[in-house]
């Protein structure tokens, strides 16, 4: 294993003052791994105030020394660097009644979450996994290092990060692991809010996100309850071919991996199960889900503390995800008229969105198949370049003429907006050109003045 210079660095200087130091936790996993690390954690025999000694001339930030990390930049980078530590018991399943520095590694790898975070590497030393890390990384497997229900009872959190780091790492999930994980699920509603979403997301990104939204709805349900009900519920339809909590699964793993929209398509259809009415042959409707499921992303949105615009997106796209992009035959629908209607209405970067949630959606159903729904995609998406690549007019302001053109021609007050709106319906379904004087004509000719 190879550390950077600038780590190797660290650690020499550390080891020079006497003291022992690791490259530890997750950049020696994605090195094991041969990823990329995103930043190198270091931990050390030193005291705080030993560190601070160790690297004085350096920029540092003390913000973390009270919980024994100060952070070296060197180049611009920020390294972590944390005191050996141990963990004091758990009263409240989040925070660690104490902690104490120790001396010794051993110390401070047993308190990690899982074995494949649980080691540590110094040039001097080589590779220190006490709790077979290498082994679980060759096989996939997320394992608790020790106990895993006390492992669990201690952090909650915990619970959620090996759902993350399954999904993200696309690991299994040792079985003692998941059997604890499932049996301590009810204790996630001591986490954080901000915690629970940030693990959540990134849960929802990674490649194994489908396998773990299918194997585990139970542990998701305790942190949003609206998805209990969607599991295993037989939605009665000819159309779906899979219960609802597949289908959510489905649409979440056929969008892009990016948080807001992965959010959307697991929120999408929650509302379906309170809607529900059975026609006289027996078949399943659900009116007036979309603004339902909308409301339900409203409090999901709230009670994970998402930034505003995120949260407003992601309600918007749920309670839009059924807008029809299809013509009367169910045909891709590339009328000019109706594209443009759909921008001026979403706006450039929601109806692509769109585009993408209405293919997996569709997929989702089993009704139809990738290749067939992605062809369609391609076939908007491509009308959509050419169309925008056109720059045409699709709002009020992309109009030849403005307010003060129309009350010129003598349109006054609340007339000049209803005016525009008029003009641009018109200029939107070709029935006028976006140019000046057609315009002015047209209000002349089809607006009351
Ligand atoms: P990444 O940064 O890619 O998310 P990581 O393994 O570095 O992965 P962090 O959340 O940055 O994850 O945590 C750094 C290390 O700290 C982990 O590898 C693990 O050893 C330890 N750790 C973090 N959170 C916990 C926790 N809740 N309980 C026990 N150990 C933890
Ligand atoms: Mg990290």
């Amino acid at each position: 294993m190879k550390l950077p210079y600038t780590v190797e660095n660290l650690i020499a200087r550390l080891e020079q003052a006497g003291f022992s130091a690791y490259a530890v936790g997750g950049c020696v996993r994605d090195s094991l791994m041969s990823v990329q690390p995103h930043d190198w954690d270091l931990c050390t025999s030193a005291r705080p105030e030993e560190m601070a000694e160790v690297f004085r001339g350096e920029r540092v930030a003390e913000t973390g020394l009270k919980h024994g990390t100060l952070t070296v930049i060197l180049d611009h980078v920020p390294y972590e660097i944390t005191t050996f530590r141990t963990e004091g018991t758990y009263t409240d399943h989040r925070h660690p009644d104490s902690v104490s520095f120790v001396r010794e590694l051993e110390g401070d790898l047993s308190r990690r979450d899982f074995t494949v975070n649980a080691m540590a590497f110094s040039p001097h030393t080589g590779l220190v996994d006490l709790f077979g890390g290498q082994e679980d990384l060759a096989r996939r497997i997320v394992r608790c290092v020790g106990d895993p229900g006390e492992r669990f009872r201690e952090d909650a959190l915990r619970i959620l990060r090996a759902l993350r780091f399954a999904s993200v790492l696309d690991f299994e999930l040792d079985p003692a692991t998941a059997e604890a994980l499932r049996a301590m699920a009810p204790t996630l509603e001591k986490v954080a809010a901000e915690r629970i979403r940030d693990e959540l997301l990134r849960l929802l990104c990674g490649p194994g996100a489908g396998r773990i939204l299918r194997a585990f709805p139970d542990v998701l349900s305790c942190i949003i309850p609206e998805i209990r009900p969607m599991i295993g519920y037989d939605q009665r339809n000819h159309y779906h071919h899979f219960d609802l909590w597949e289908h959510t699964v489905r649409s979440v793993e056929n969008v892009p991996p990016e948080a807001d929209l992965r959010l959307t398509m697991l929120l999408h259809d929650t509302g379906k199960p309170s809607v529900c009415v059975l026609d006289a042959r027996g078949e399943a409707h659900f009116p007036g889900h979309q603004p339902v499921s909308a409301e339900i992303a409203e409090r999901v949105a709230g009670a994970l503390r998402l930034d505003r615009e995120t949260a407003d997106r992601v309600v918007r796209l749920v309670l839009n995800h059924d807008i029809p992009l299809c013509d009367e035959r169910g045909g891709v629908n590339l009328n000019r008229s109706f594209m443009l209607h759909r921008l001026n209405r979403f706006g450039e970067k929601d109806f692509r969105t769109l585009i993408l949630m209405h293919r997996a959606d569709r997929i989702a159903t089993g009704h139809s198949s990738p290749e067939r729904e992605t062809l369609r995609m391609r076939e908007r998406i491509d009308a959509l370049d050419a169309l925008l690549a056109e720059k045409p007019c699709y709002s009020v302001g992309d109009l030849a003429v403005s307010g003060y053109d129309l009350l010129s021609l003598g349109l006054k007050g609340p007339a000049v907006g209803a005016a525009l709106q008029q003009l641009l319906e018109a200029v939107m379904d070709g029935l006028v050109p976006n140019e000046k004087d057609e315009l002015n004509n047209y209000v002349t000719m089809f607006i009351k003045i």
